[in-house]
C-alpha cells in the first residue's frame, strides 16, 4: 500500500484570536469569549488568558475571578462561520479529501498531493495561506495516519508546523500518556493504571490477553493504535464531498450529438440528487474517460452557487462542448458530470434550522473536548470505551 500522508490542521485559540484579529486594541491581551447567562462557559481564551489559568468550558465566573482583568466578550458565531469558510476553502486549493472536525479544526489526506519528504512544505504552504487570507495562525501536525497527525498538531501549538515521519512514530508515541490516544479516556485511563500501564509504550508491550481482559474486542485496536498504527480514512464532510453521475457506453461514442444527449439525463439526475441533500455547488465538473481508458476533466467554477436544472445544463453543455471542439472525432468510452464546492450552510434559508443545532454542537463538542480531553468526541473511535 502506497504511503499516506495526513495532515491535521487546527486554528489556534480559534475565537479569541477572530476577536484579536479584529479588535487589533485586543492583541496580546488576555481574551475570553463565552456566554454572558449565569451559567456560561468559556468557549475560548487567548494563549495570553491561558497564562492566568483560563481555560474552554471553565464557568465564566471561575475565568473572572482567575483573570479579572481579561477581556470578556459574547460569542459572535455569524463571524466565526465567516472566516472558518475563508480557512476551509484555503484547505481546499490543497485537496479535497477534508474530514472537517469543528469549525477550526480538519484532517487533509494530502497522499496525492505531496509525499513523505515534501511534508513540511506544503505543510508550511498551508500555514501560509491560512495566514494571507485570514490573518490567523493555525498549527498543523502530520504524520502516516490521523492518529500521529493529530497528535503532531497538539505538540507543537500554537502556530507549529511538526511532521512525524514514519519511522519516527514510534519514537514519539511511546513516551506519551495512554491518555493521549484516541478511545482511552479517564476511565479507561485509570484502569490501566492499575496494571501499571501508564505510557502508550507500556500499552503496546503489554500482554494481549490482559488487554483482551481489560477491552474486549477493541483490545487489538488499542494496541495497533499504541504501535502508530491507525488505519481509518479521511471522511470527506458534506461540504467538501462532491455528487457526481456518470454512465460508461456499451460502444465507444464520438457523435457530439448523442454524447450531449447522453449527457442530459445525468445533469437531471445530479439536479435531482443535489436538491433532495440540499447541496448548492460552486463547481461544475465534466468527466471523460476516452477509449483509451485515460480521464479527462473539464471543470467551471460558477456563483451564486445553483442546483437548478437550466443553469447546470448549460454549463455542462457548454464544459462538453468545449472538450469536443479541442478533440474533434474522440471517442469516449464514458461520460459524468459532478458538483463540488458546495455553498457553507448559513447562506441558505432552507439550512436555518440546521445551522442552529450546528451551532449548539459546536459549541457542546468544545466544552465537552475541554472537559474530557479532546479524544471525547472524536469521530470513529472505538465504542464503548469510556
Ligand atoms: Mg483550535
Amino acid at each position: 500500500m502506497k504511503p499516506r500522508l495526513i495532515a491535521h490542521v487546527d486554528m489556534d485559540a480559534f475565537y479569541a484570536s477572530v476577536e484579536q484579529h479584529d479588535h487589533p486594541e485586543y492583541r496580546g491581551r488576555a481574551v475570553i469569549v463565552g456566554g454572558t447567562g449565569k451559567r456560561s462557559v468559556v468557549c475560548a481564551a487567548s494563549y495570553e488568558a491561558r497564562r492566568f489559568g483560563v481555560h474552554s468550558a471553565m464557568p465564566m465566573y471561575a475565568a473572572r475571578r482567575h483573570c479579572p482583568d481579561g477581556i470578556y466578550l459574547p460569542v459572535r458565531m455569524r463571524r466565526y462561520r465567516e472566516i472558518s469558510s475563508q480557512v476551509f476553502e484555503c484547505l481546499q486549493t490543497f485537496t479535497t479529501a477534508i474530514e472537517r472536525l469543528s469549525l477550526d479544526e480538519a484532517f487533509l489526506d494530502l497522499s496525492d498531493a505531496a509525499q513523505e519528504p515534501e511534508a513540511l512544505t506544503i505543510g508550511r504552504d498551508i500555514k501560509q495561506r491560512i495566514h494571507a487570507c485570514t490573518g490567523l495562525t493555525a498549527s498543523v501536525g502530520l504524520g502516516p495516519n490521523m492518529l500521529v497527525a493529530k497528535i503532531a498538531s497538539d505538540r507543537c501549538k500554537p502556530d507549529g508546523l511538526l511532521h512525524v515521519p514514519t519511522q519516527r512514530v514510534r519514537e514519539m508515541l511511546d513516551p506519551l500518556p495512554v491518555t493521549s490516544l484516541w478511545g482511552i479516556g479517564p476511565r479507561s485511563g485509570a484502569q490501566l493504571e492499575r496494571h501499571a500501564i501508564r505510557s502508550v509504550r507500556d500499552l503496546r508491550l503489554a500482554p494481549q490477553p490482559l488487554i483482551q481482559a481489560l477491552f474486549g474486542n477493541q483490545a487489538r485496536l488499542l494496541q495497533a493504535l499504541a504501535s502508530g498504527h491507525d488505519e481509518r480514512s479521511v471522511a470527506e464532510s458534506a461540504a467538501e464531498r462532491s455528487v457526481s453521475q456518470e454512465t460508461t457506453f456499451e460502444e465507444d461514442l464520438a457523435d457530439p450529438r448523442m454524447l450531449l444527449q447522453a449527457l442530459r439525463p445525468l445533469t437531471q439526475g445530479l439536479c435531482a440528487s443535489l436538491k433532495r441533500a440540499e447541496l448548492l455547488p460552486h463547481t461544475l465538473v465534466l468527466k471523460l474517460r476516452t477509449a483509451d481508458y485515460r480521464r479527462h476533466t473539464r471543470q467551471q467554477r460558477f456563483a451564486p452557487a445553483d442546483n437548478s436544472l437550466p443553469v447546470l445544463w448549460r454549463l455542462a453543455e457548454n464544459l462538453l462542448q468545449g472538450w469536443l471542439s479541442e478533440n474533434p472525432g474522440k471517442p469516449l468510452r464514458l461520460i459524468g458530470i459532478g458538483a463540488r464546492d458546495f455553498a457553507d450552510s448559513q447562506q441558505l434559508p432552507l439550512f436555518q434550522d440546521r445551522f442552529s443545532r450546528d451551532r449548539e454542537l459546536d459549541a457542546t463538542a468544545k466544552s465537552l473536548r475541554a472537559r474530557f480531553g479532546e479524544h471525547a468526541l472524536q469521530r470513529g473511535m472505538p465504542r464503548g470505551l469510556d
